[in-house]
């Protein structure tokens, strides 16, 4: 199973605030700079009615948080005033920058080899969350999955197979997946990741990369 969206189901999951931490914040994420998702989830929302709770990581979008703070201490965002003059994004969508405690340059990246780069933002029993630094071109260890990993695109892009996967795409993988994702030249790539359960490896390589992926 591999997909560029995600399913209604998990959204459902989402907005019933009943996923995993770490896929929550996948999910936030993906919403809070994917339109196509965004729209899905209202109407998700919309059927589910009542039910929901725990939204307000999604009805917050870029900027309504600049924009309460400007009123209360009286400076203005230029940026709210003009949605089109949002333009130069911020790479970490807010609720990854919440985790971070900032932007990019708060990220505390550990190297692990082959010029990537990982920093875990969340690991509780059922779920771990990290960021990925890929840098072009340069290519994932072939590995499977005992869970379901789930990959949001923040910067850059990667391949899978014929597949592309850029900015505010997710790819979905589980047990019956194995892939090897190769970071699109032409851009360092930086991957949102959430697991669950543990990954399992095939092939000599990953051996090397395996501290990449253990958490
Ligand atoms: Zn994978």
């Amino acid at each position: 199973m591999t997909q560029h969206s995600i399913p209604d189901e998990i959204l459902l999951d989402y907005a019933n605030g009943s996923l995993p931490e770490a896929f929550d914040l996948l999910l936030a994420a993906h919403v809070s700079i994917d339109n196509e998702a965004r729209g899905r989830l209202d109407e998700v929302e919309a059927v589910g009615g009542a039910l929901m709770d725990g939204l307000d990581a999604v009805d917050m979008d870029e900027g309504s948080l600049e924009a309460t703070l400007a009123k209360i201490t009286g400076t203005a965002p230029a940026e709210v005033s003009n949605p089109a003059a949002q333009a130069p994004c911020q790479v970490l969508p807010r609720p990854i920058r919440d985790y971070v405690g900032g932007g990019l340059d708060s990220v505390k990246w550990r190297s692990v080899g082959m010029g990537c780069k990982q920093a875990i933002l969340n690991h509780d029993g059922e779920s771990s969350a990290r960021l990925l630094y890929i840098p072009a071109g340069v290519e994932m260890p072939d590995h499977g999955h005992k869970g379901t990993e789930m990959t949001l695109v923040l910067k850059g892009a990667f391949l899978d197979g014929d597949t592309r996967f850029a900015r505010g795409d997710v790819e979905i993988a589980d047990e019956e997946t194995e892939h090897r994702p190769v970071a699109d030249t032409g851009d360092d790539c930086i991957c949102l990741v959430a697991c669950s359960g543990s990954l399992r490896f095939t092939g000599l390589l990953p051996r090397i990369a395996q501290p990449f992926f253990r958490i």
